[in-house]
């Protein structure tokens, strides 16, 4: 497994939309020019669920180093990230919190 600080990870052109197909938020975001979302439930508090590549075309993704197909059948979990997420939900919250509200 890769290592990762998440608070060392150049994230950019962030955007929150609130999800249709459960109650929550979809947040996508560029890390070296490459796409991801992160699925965050919203209960009483918010629940991160999966992150995922949003590629637009096969490229191997510099965090995990799997090769991914372009969107939409190369949209799988990253497991780095993944791995991570409570941290990276973390850094949404305290960024982006103004983000994260309905
Ligand atoms: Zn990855």
């Amino acid at each position: 497994m890769t290592e990762l600080n998440v608070s060392k990870l150049q994230i950019e052109h962030v955007s929150v939309n609130t999800a249709s197909e459960f109650n929550g938020f979809h947040i996508k975001f560029l890390v070296d020019n490459q796409l991801f979302q992160f699925l965050v439930g919203q209960g009483t508090s918010l629940i991160p669920f999966g992150i995922k590549h949003v590629f637009t075309e096969k490229q191997a993704c510099q965090i995990c180093n799997k090769t991914i197909n372009a969107v939409p059948i190369g949209q799988q979990i990253c497991s780095v990230l993944q791995s991570h997420r409570e941290a990276l939900l973390s850094y949404f919250k305290t960024n982006y919190a103004d983000l994260l509200q309905h």
